[in-house]
């Protein structure tokens, strides 16, 4: 219940306009994205690889309405992309289409995807296509495949929530596509999607399977201790070596997991978002964890910075 509340209010602009003006919300905020600025991400980026651990730089925006806005984006993440060249940063980006411009037409996001994964693979770098609501997910299928085709520094995202996903894992794994395997952030119809979380799970740890039998270089992005506890019990098994697969997590969150992980051998992966358009992933932040959204107005009604 909460969770539809919380993913319904993350489309509200009077509640975007109300909590990103106010410097409470934005402090808070920074638990979960440590900047507006490139700067600030890149300053983050270098004390995870200091910790042992790579990056994943996210460009905050969804859903722009203007071929403007999605040129800036691109212009954005290919400026991003030579920033961590420059700078020596472990780490690649993961962007939105919605954000390239994908509801302006497939053509024109096609190519400005192109001009991104290009930039990449010149910088032996890589892009991670993010997966976005149902609405959007035959579309970005489609999109990373074109960009597969041309370049292999190009891969997407498979939601274990969705009941499409292992058909749809199949087709990528045909094509060699790396992936990244979540449970699936946004609010979906039984129609199409597991309504009940011991499912989700259940096919989470199926498609991981799947995944690291592949023998291609996937990752699991997850904070949750049974899905990490399944795929490193199926690795050992299998002998499959920790540097074939690797964990991801979001900056700010379960970082004593992070840490653990990263003594015990396995690679992780920091997913680091930054920018002014913060309002829908801290959102779908608060939405995943009630203890989050006690957190945000214990804060909020304090008027304090956040204690943690
Ligand atoms: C690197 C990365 C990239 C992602 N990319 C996408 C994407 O492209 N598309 C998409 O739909 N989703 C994406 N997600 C989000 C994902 O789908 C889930 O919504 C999110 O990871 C929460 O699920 P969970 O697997 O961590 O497990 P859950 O069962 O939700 O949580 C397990 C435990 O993890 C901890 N935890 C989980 N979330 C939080 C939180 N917000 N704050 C504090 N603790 C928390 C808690 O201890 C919780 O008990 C991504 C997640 C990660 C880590």
């Amino acid at each position: 219940m909460l969770r539809t509340l919380l993913l319904e209010l993350a489309k509200s602009s009077r509640l975007r306009r109300w909590i990103t003006s106010n410097s409470a919300t934005r402090r808070m905020a920074h638990r979960f994205v440590p900047g507006e600025d490139l700067a600030p991400a890149i300053e983050a980026a270098r004390a995870c690889n200091k910790a042992g651990m790579s990056v994943s730089l996210d460009h905050l925006g969804e859903n722009v309405i203007t071929r403007e806005d999605a040129e800036r984006a691109r212009t954005e993440y290919t400026q991003a992309l030579d920033r961590i060249a420059a700078e020596g940063v472990d780490g690649n980006v993961s962007l939105k289409l919605t954000h390239l411009g994908l509801d302006l037409g497939e053509e024109f996001c096609a190519e400005q995807l192109r001009m991104v994964t290009r930039r990449a693979q010149e910088l032996g770098n890589f892009v991670r296509v993010d997966m976005e609501s149902s609405a959007y997910t035959d579309g970005t299928l489609r999109m990373v495949k074109l960009a597969r085709a041309e370049s292999p520094a190009v891969g997407t995202v498979i939601q274990a929530y969705l009941y499409r996903s292992e058909e749809d894992i199949r087709e990528l794994l045909g094509i060699g596509c790396r992936i990244r395997l979540v449970k699936g952030a946004y609010k979906e119809p039984s129609r199409i999607a597991f309504p009940a979380k011991r499912d989700v799970d259940a096919n989470f740890i199926r498609l991981m399977k799947t995944l690291l039998q592949s023998g291609i270089y996937h990752a699991l992005a997850t904070h949750d201790p049974k899905m990490i506890e399944a795929a490193t019990r199926f690795a050992t098994e299998q002998k499959i070596s920790q540097d074939n697969f690797e964990f991801q997590m979001l900056y700010g969150i379960r970082t004593d997991l992070q840490s653990s992980l990263v003594r015990q051998g396995y690679r992780v992966r920091v997913y680091i978002p930054f920018g002014q358009d913060w309002f829908p992933y801290f959102m779908r932040r608060l939405a995943e964890r009630p203890a989050n959204l006690m957190f945000f107005a214990r804060n909020f009604f304090r008027g304090g910075a956040p204690s943690a």
